[in-house]
């Protein structure tokens, strides 16, 4: 059975250690991680999570893209575990967008990221894939990459005048319809 885990908040020292590499998917442990994260994600309206979000220093992550009232204009993506995530190659152009982070509650930040990216990730049965993304999903992605690498996505802001809080985030969003 998966379980919602307590997310970590930004001061928390695991939120900025170099994640592990993990070696056994067998493992009852990782297995169970990897349907807590996924459980976790989709339970607190996130597009994606990262195991050292819920106090474990390993290399997995979920994307969860979905419309919500976080992300109302997230895409439908299927929800997929990956396991050691490698970013294998990034398009020089890139794109800002606002991001948030459920370790980071309450702030918003306009974050420049790569617009197209290729990625390779182990799925939980051990088969390795190759994934072009564009976009969102890519965003999200370099979201999640970052915090096996405990770089959260406040370090990439090009200024702090791009870093608003949830009300004024969503007043922005109000404008905008
Ligand atoms: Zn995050």
């Amino acid at each position: 059975m998966a379980a919602i885990r307590t997310i970590a908040q930004m001061g928390h020292p695991i939120l900025r250690q170099v994640s592990t590499g993990i070696v056994c998917m067998e493992d009852p442990d990782i297995r169970l991680l990897a349907n807590d994260l996924l459980e976790t994600a989709i339970q607190s309206k996130g597009v994606g999570l990262a195991a050292p979000q819920v106090f474990e220093s390993l290399r997995m992550i979920v994307i969860a893209s979905r419309p919500s009232v976080r992300y109302p204009h997230a895409p439908e993506l299927p929800p997929v575990v990956m396991v050691n995530p490698e970013l294998l190659w990034a398009s020089n152009e890139k794109e800002s967008g606002w991001e948030g982070c459920l370790s980071i509650p309450g702030l918003r930040g306009l974050v420049p990221r790569h617009l197209r990216i290729g990625v390779r990730y182990l799925t939980m049965d051990g088969e390795e894939k190759d994934v072009e993304y564009e976009g969102f999903p890519a965003r999200v992605f370099q979201h999640e990459f970052d915090h096996l690498q405990g770089v959260l996505f406040i370090d990439r802001l090009e200024s702090l005048n791009d870093l608003v809080t949830e009300q004024e985030y969503q007043r922005r969003l109000t404008e905008k319809l």
